[in-house]
């Protein structure tokens, strides 16, 4: 057997691989181009792209394909073989600069928000050196990102990028006042924690629901639920601890370094929390995380789920995006540190998030928006749709202690900012508040809102364009001030009156009570329940500006994007309500009014003999007026379905198929639930809950 580091990254071609097949210069100049972003010449492109051939072949591959992540939410390849014609009708395997660094896929059909015309410009997409090209499925997959030729960005990556570079700028420039002069660079890093269900693949293939939109559409709920907690850290049964052992090992030959599996709280549901990297690298893995996620489960009969919310009534799945910062010289940004300077610049960095958070919690909010989550967010296990933050007990005290010029005290000492180091502080996971949706965990903070399937690009764009308005802003007020003296005082003025400012946005307590609803909208926190509530909001004017003054969005990118996000919702909702329809119409309502005929059949037939059947003729009569309730449902649904195809206005018609189509896929649900319950199994065409999720 290989052995797990001879495995590792097997793959990729990573950076050692890079040592040992290029050029020293050219090697040089790939470096540059990773570390600064300096454009590669065509020379090196070439000396580079035929190394990456040779590597590539000696892989088993025989294509190559520009690997991107347009708007649609999942990635897209177009595969090329390296096959060019060789003299006396040979073949030769060829690969060119030009065509490492450049694709042209057929762009027309990417969602773009208007942006770009089918007619006119068409798309491109470009290498992006600082992610590694990985050989997968005999093909070499080149990370890239997706522009239009006029520039605008018709993609998740080209954003991310861009943020990672202007949050660097910005934190550099900050962390000089602090004393760090050799910091070139600063990376914001992601390990993304990945929730997901595994079910019978039999079962599956016999929900329509399950095939077309990724949840049950239908469904009563079983007897047994997560009542009991028992599957929280249970031990792994046998199917699925084969099913993440070949999971390990085909991330882990990808360089992805999958390092924590277990059963999760909701029945059949599962996490694997890989290492963090960089939010580049770490959004590009994620990717591939889940695509693997999927094809290995296929190969032991199973369906891995990623979808929010597949199971009504039981917990949904979310992907924990926990995030820092960390520069060239080896710093995490959250980490409090040993030393009083160390402490200031934590604390200080500390309230730029908080000030970012509260002033951008809508931002923060829709970065997590989606038909999909929607069904989690606020709902029992879920984060609320109330962005605020956990910060710990301790940390609020020193926070406190900040705000009110007043010492903070632990047993062994007084702690006074900017003098003492301070106190460590628990990073033990017992202290963790896993109500809050945006929480300090040790030396990093976690994100809860974001979906299991949502990419997680646009979070990471957000929240590094949040952090780098607060440094810069930060910055602008205190190097005035760098060099004298009273520098220290200048920074606890500034935190103090962050801390009185912003205060509001910190919640220690429980985030799923209902009196934190009411709470919250005292202290004026937002609460979008919704994607339709929140995702306006994008181009809000102090979004707009913030998103223009980082490059990250022109106007035209950010409305193209809102837009995009809008109809992705309808049409989930308009998918959803239509396959509703289908199974309704098709399965369910032929199979309850069958049983109600041989109900009716024998209760006639015993009536004529005498006999009286009570419990027939209540279940029989029951079943009839579900069934005519049913019935009328599925009308007024495709009625609603209708109506909603002809409003023209992108927010108009998501409001529609939100306040009205989903209000009646809810009822129809609720009647088909109820008359679930009273058939026999073997007249349900469909598998139950309890079939579903207690049988892998
Ligand atoms: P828990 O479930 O207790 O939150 P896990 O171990 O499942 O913890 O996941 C924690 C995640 O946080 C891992 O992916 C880990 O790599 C990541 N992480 C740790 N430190 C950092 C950091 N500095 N920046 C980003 N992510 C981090
Ligand atoms: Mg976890």
């Amino acid at each position: 057997m290989t052995s797990i580091p001879e495995l590792f990254g097997c793959s990729v071609f990573n950076e050692t691989v890079m040592k040992n097949k290029l050029p020293k210069n050219v090697y040089k100049d790939l470096r540059r181009t990773m570390e600064k972003g300096e454009p590669l010449d065509i020379t090196t492109a070439d000396v580079v792209a035929n190394a990456i051939k040779d590597w590539a072949l000696e892989h088993g591959a025989t294509h190559y394909t520009h690997w991107f992540q347009p708007m649609t939410g999942s990635t897209a390849e177009k595969h090329d073989s390296f096959i060019a014609p060789g003299p006396n009708g040979t073949a030769l395997m060829e690969f060119s600069g030009k065509a490492l660094i450049k694709g042209e896929p057929d762009a027309s059909s990417f969602p773009s928000g208007g942006l770009r015309q089918t007619s006119s410009a068409r798309g491109y997409t470009a290498w992006d050196p600082t992610s590694y090209c990985f050989v997968k499925e005999g093909s070499l997959y080149i990370p890239t990102v997706f522009v239009s030729y006029t520039g605008e960005t018709l993609d998740k990556k080209t954003p991310l990028l861009r943020s990672m570079d202007a949050l660097s700028k910005v934190a550099v420039r900050f962390l000089k006042l602090f004393g760090n002069e050799n910091v070139t660079r600063v990376t914001s890093t992601v390990g993304a924690e990945q929730e997901y269900f595994l079910i019978d693949k039999n079962k599956f293939d016999r929900r329509e629901d399950l095939v077309l939109t990724g949840r049950t559409l239908f469904g009563a709920k079983p007897p047994k639920g997560q009542d009991l907690d028992d599957q929280y850290f249970a031990n792994l049964k046998p199917r699925i601890a084969a099913y993440m052992a070949e999971l390990d090992e085909e991330l882990w030959k990808l360089g992805i370094y999958s390092k924590t599996k277990h059963n999760e709280v909701a029945p059949a549901q599962h996490e694997m929390a890989p290492i963090f990297t960089t939010s580049n690298l770490g959004t590009d893995q994620n990717e591939l995380a889940m695509e693997i996620m999927e094809k290995v489960a296929l190969r032991h009969g199973l369906v891995c789920l990623l979808h929010e919310k597949p199971f009504e009534g039981v917990n949904g799945s979310g992907k924990h995006n926990n995030w820092s910062m960390s520069t060239n010289d080896g710093q995490n940004l959250l980490d409090p540190g040993d030393t009083p300077m160390e402490n200031l610049q934590f604390l200080t960095i500390l309230c730029a998030l908080i000030k970012g958070v509260d002033e951008y919690a809508d931002l923060m909010r829709l970065s997590a928006a989606s038909a999909g989550n929607d069904h989690r967010l606020g709902a029992d296990e879920a984060p609320p749709a109330i962005i605020s933050m956990f910060l710990g007990e301790e940390l609020d005290a020193v926070l406190k202690a900040i705000e009110e010029d007043g010492v903070y005290k632990t047993k062994a000492k007084n702690f006074e900012i900017g003098v003492n180091a301070l106190p460590s502080f628990p990073k033990d996971s017992t202290d963790r508040n896993r109500t809050s949706p945006f929480a300090f965990t040790g030396n990093r903070f976690e994100f809860r809102m974001v979906g299991s399937s949502d990419n997680i690009a646009c979070p990471n764009t957000l929240l590094n364009t949040i952090v780098a308005e607060e440094l810069s802003q930060f910055t602008e007020i205190l190097e005035p001030h760098k060099d004298e003296p009273h520098f220290e005082d200048e920074v606890k003025n500034l935190l103090k009156d962050v801390l009185k400012k912003h205060r509001r946005i910190i919640f220690n307590g429980d985030g799923y009570s209902p009196e934190w609803v009411k709470e919250a909208e005292r202290r004026g926190l937002p609460n979008y329940p919704s994607t339709v509530d929140c995702m306006p909001h994008y181009t809000d004017e102090k979004n707009l500006r913030i998103l223009r003054k980082f490059g990250i969005y022109n106007r035209e990118e950010l409305t193209a994007r809102t837009e995009i996000h809008l109809e992705k919702y309808s049409k989930t909702r308009r998918i959803e309500a239509r396959t509703m329809v289908e199974m309704a119409r098709k399965q369910l309502l032929p199979a309850s009014l069958d049983y109600l005929d041989k109900l009716c059949t024998a209760i006639a037939c015993k009536k004529s003999v005498g006999i009286i059947s009570k419990a027939e003729e209540q279940i029989a009569a029951k079943l009839n007026d579900l069934c005519d309730r049913f019935y009328e449902s599925i009308e007024r649904l495709e009625k609603q379905v209708a109506s909603a195809s002809e409003i023209d206005d992108v927010l108009k018609q998501a409001e529609f198929y939100h306040d009205y189509v989903l209000a009646e896929m809810d009822i129809m649900r609720s009647i088909a639930d109820e008359i679930e319950l009273n058939m026999p199994l073997s007249y349900w065409p469909i598998p139950t809950y309890s079939e579903i999720i207690y049988n892998v």
